[in-house]
């Protein structure tokens, strides 16, 4: 496989230096920015594999540069891994607003990083297309070849995370799914990150389908499903497998 490129944006110099010495150890290429303009810059000219994206930047902070890259339709598909100071922030971070792929808080041990950086660079790795990467169903369109969704013809800017959460959902109407499967199908089996974090990319993904936000229901002590029943004349669709 070709050498995979990371992408550091990050102001404490010495974070940086840890993080490359570790991550070119482990075989990757890695590019640094310490402000978030430069950072921003260093994406679209140098398309990293991934990005590695600290909040608190100075010139444009992590929020802006991230919510710039996910704009852009060349960088939308960008992973990012986001270096945050407080738990508090997680919601905004994975959320709606700002649509990083995960999160890391600080402080952070490395060798937990580097796995986290691991598995979101393996689920972003484009797959054979079969005929089981098309779901029709509600009004839903998913593609998962293309990486592209739609509802009701609109289509549907989705990080990462949030596609294969709806995508795991969609496949199997009114089956319920407990949150650590969905974890497991969002997030790789790897993942570190608590049970908690799904729920906040449910919220996320509802407050994408907007008036069909209730596509996905919620299973009182379980965790989610997507609805079932009956489609209406104008959003019928069929289950394609
Ligand atoms: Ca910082």
């Amino acid at each position: 496989m070709a050498q995979q490129t990371i992408l550091i944006v990050e102001d404490e110099r010495s974070l940086v230096d840890i993080l490359t010495y570790n991550l070119e150890k482990e075989g990757f290429e890695v590019i640094s920015a310490t402000d978030g303009q430069q950072g921003l810059q260093r994406a679209r000219s140098r398309m990293p594999d991934l990005i590695l994206l600290d909040l608190m930047l100075p010139v444009m902070e992590g929020l802006e540069v991230c919510r710039q890259l996910r704009a852009d339709p060349s960088t939308q598909q960008l992973p990012i891994l986001m270096l945050t100071a407080k738990t508090e922030e997680i919601d905004e971070v994975v959320g709606f607003r700002m649509g990083a792929d995960d999160y890391v808080a600080k402080p952070f041990k490395v060798k937990p990083l580097i796995q986290r950086i691991k598995s979101l660079l393996r689920r972003s790795q484009p797959e054979a297309r079969t005929d089981g990467d098309k779901v029709v169903v509600h009004g839903l369109e998913m593609d998962r070849w293309r990486h592209r969704a739609r509802l009701n013809g609109e289509e549907l800017t989705l990080t990462r995370t949030e596609f294969s959460l709806l995508w795991a959902l969609a496949r199997q109407p009114g089956r319920a799914y407990n949150r650590q499967e969905l974890m497991d199908a969002a997030l790789g089996k790897d993942a570190l990150s608590l049970e908690r974090t799904i729920d906040v990319h449910v919220k996320s993904l509802r407050q994408k389908l907007g008036g069909h936000a209730q596509l996905i229901e919620t299973v009182r002590g379980v965790g989610y499903r997507f609805r079932e029943g009956f489609p209406s004349a104008e959003t019928a669709g069929s289950l394609v497998n």
